[in-house]
């Protein structure tokens, strides 16, 4: 292998995305490849093969092509097994760099590569045909292995022997737009992926299975928790049910009773404003894409369905004077805004188009930063350790020496970073990494990455610092000098958006949703109709003490109604027979089956009030 091989291999190591483990991005994006060739064996003999893009994604990796039928699993199955020959055969992976005249001719019967290559020609975008940073026209390189050669940018494993066949395993078909333009032609997508060893891989398949279980979009619908009607209301549209609403009632009264203690101010604020509010913060134009079209109304104004609180409350500060003595302000409002998300992307509680973020906004002066920070951080802690969600590590984004990216003054750019290094500080368990450039063009964040139990990741509870709107909305406080100061504003908002909290601990909980969250807390089961008079008279006494307890009144035997209880996940079971009528009790059976036994009625309200009040995980 000559130098210049050796290079391009290194530098493209510089395209592993930041978090990704670089040997497993290696050996995705090579099996990528391999399965590229081996489709192309499998359908070429039955008409035109056409590649389109193939990259790693998060959990492995997929190729789009043009087949000349559909893939099915038989398909899947003789893939998968030349794959696992081809790596036996240790084929170098060769890189050279060509021309665009070189790489036209290479993949002159390739219709995709070609639009791919007029793309990179414009300098415009990669050879994945997303956009590249201006003056950054990457090279063209070509990779090939055995006989197949790819339009690619790299970076590879050295031979296809370095990828395990055990340790590799194909996924799941699907159709998918070229450039995710449903205007254009729909291709097969082929999932796979790829992990360094057997038992890693045989680890990820037992979590999807556990995941899929857990999924808030099967859960939803079996507890009766939340609707969607993409017909009739809408895509990403969310319909809480009266269960649903419950939990979504608990979570707001939790955090709103927090705040309240930690000195926020609850706002509310309208569902639309004049578009000209959202030109002064920049939110229109700039994120178009991302917003429903504006409103018109009779007398010529247009207005926007609201994409963001934060400029609304930055209108309600300015409708004082302020002076250093009031700030800081904290002002908060379990927010609904709206998003334009494409139809695909839309996805259950986790990807929608109307979502409520318990926002709040807080307007401080520099000095103030660090304080509020790590106020900010304590409560989030306190928030996710009440669900148990208390495997967290924290990312502050930073930004990059020496960009002119950013806006707002140097100095206070690095107060405001340090400020947050130093408040996380204050909590010596914390786990942390400074990631440098992610941070806004605004200012530098700080956000939670939450573990759950089944061991996935999910990113929570963004902090904001943003010295760009007070600028854009000419914010002030006067200071102690008496002389007119801009305050720093923080974004925080410890769920992100109650629909998708909800959606994450649905998964999180599997649906058995702690006491003090759960819709109906105790199912009532009378073993026969000579029970039921007491039965009721429990559900009343239950309800007044503020508990949400239904009774099964139903012919059914007993069994029957213990199991569609525990179906769904009602924590108690209060089983009513002859002893317990005669000595005023209930017999209290848990959702995992366990028996408490007898308690009299005043015994169980007391145990579940003491739980609720704790916020407890247990049940007895
Ligand atoms: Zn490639
Ligand atoms: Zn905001």
């Amino acid at each position: 292998m000559d130098i210049q091989q050796v290079d391009l291999y290194k530098e493209a190591e510089r395209y592993i995305p930041k978090g990704y483990d670089p040997e497993l991005y290696k050996v995705r994006h090579s099996a990528a490849h391999i399965l590229a060739q081996a489709v192309r064996e499998r359908f070429a003999p039955e008409g035109e093969v056409s590649i389109a893009i193939g990259p790693p994604i998060e959990d492995g990796f997929y190729y789009d092509f043009d087949l000349p039928r559909a893939a099915n699993e038989a398909d899947l199955a003789w893939v998968e097994e030349r794959m696992r020959e081809i790596i036996k055969g240790k084929f170098p992976f060769a890189v050279r760099e060509v021309s665009v005249e070189e790489a036209r001719e290479f993949f002159k019967e390739e219709p995709y590569k070609l639009e791919l290559i007029e793309g990179l020609a414009r300098g415009q975008v990669d050879e994945y045909g997303n956009a590249v940073p201006e003056g950054e026209a990457p090279k063209i390189t070509i990779y090939q292995h055995d006989t197949f050669a790819d339009l690619c940018r790299g970076p590879h494993v050295r031979h296809t022997g370095e990828i395990k066949g055990t340790a590799l395993k194909l996924m799941s078909v699907a159709g998918a737009y070229w450039r995710g333009d449903e205007k254009n032609r729909q291709l097969t997508r082929i999932y796979g992926t790829a992990f360094r060893k057997q038992s890693e891989l045989d680890e990820y398949l037992k979590q999807l299975e556990e995941a899929k279980l857990r999924d808030h979009r099967k859960l939803g619908k079996e507890l009766g928790l939340y609707a969607i009607e993409p017909q009739i209301v809408g895509q990403g549209l969310i319909l809480w049910m009266p269960k649903g609403a419950v939990i979504r009632d608990q979570l707001e009264r939790f955090l709103k009773s927090e705040q309240l203690a930690a000195g926020y101010q609850p706002v509310y604020t309208p569902n639309i404003a004049k578009l000209d509010l959202f030109k002064i913060s920049g939110h229109y134009p700039y994120y178009k894409e991302s917003q429903f079209p504006p409103l018109e109304d009779d007398e010529g104004n247009s207005y926007l369905l609201k994409p963001m609180n934060c400029p609304f409350h930055i209108m309600i500060y300015k409708q004082e004077h302020h002076s250093y003595r009031d700030l800081p302000i904290r002002l908060a409002e379990f927010g609904t805004v709206y998003r334009w998300e494409k139809s695909g992307e839309v996805s259950g509680m986790t990807r929608v188009r109307g979502f409520t973020q318990d926002d709040a906004h807080l307007f401080v002066t520099p000095d103030q930063v660090e304080e509020e920070f790590a106020n900010v951080v304590e409560l989030t802690l306190k928030v996710l350790d009440t669900f148990g969600l208390s495997d967290y590590r924290v990312r502050v984004g930073v930004r990059e020496p020496n960009s002119d990216k950013y806006v707002g003054d140097a100095a206070i750019w690095d107060q405001a970073t340090q400020a947050i290094l130093n408040a996380i500080q204050r909590f010596p368990e914390l786990k942390y990494t400074v990631e440098e450039g992610e941070a806004a063009f605004y200012g530098p964040k700080l956000d939670f990455v939450v573990r759950d139990v089944i061991k996935r990741d999910w990113q929570l509870g963004t902090v904001q610092v943003d010295m760009n709107l007070p600028e854009r909305f000419e914010l002030e406080y006067v200071g102690e000098d008496n002389a007119p100061h801009r305050p720093v504003m923080i974004h925080r908002a410890p769920f992100g958006s109650l629909e998708r909290f909800i959606g994450i601990l649905i998964e999180h909980f599997g649906g058995a949703f702690p006491l003090w969250l759960a819709p109906q807390q105790a199912a009532i089961i009378p073993i026969a109709d000579r029970h039921l008079e007491w039965a009721k008279e429990v559900r009343t006494r239950l309800l007044a003490e503020g508990l949400r307890a239904e009774v099964d009144a139903r012919s059914d035997r007993m069994n029957a109604k213990i199991r569609e209880a525990q179906m769904q996940k009602v924590p108690y079971m209060l089983v009513i027979g002859d002893r317990e009528v005669e000595e005023q009790a209930v017999s209290v059976r848990l959702r995992s089956n366990e028996t408490v036994g007898a308690l009299s009625l005043e015994q169980f309200v007391a145990l579940a009030k003491r739980l609720i009040n704790e916020k407890s995980l247990a049940l007895q």
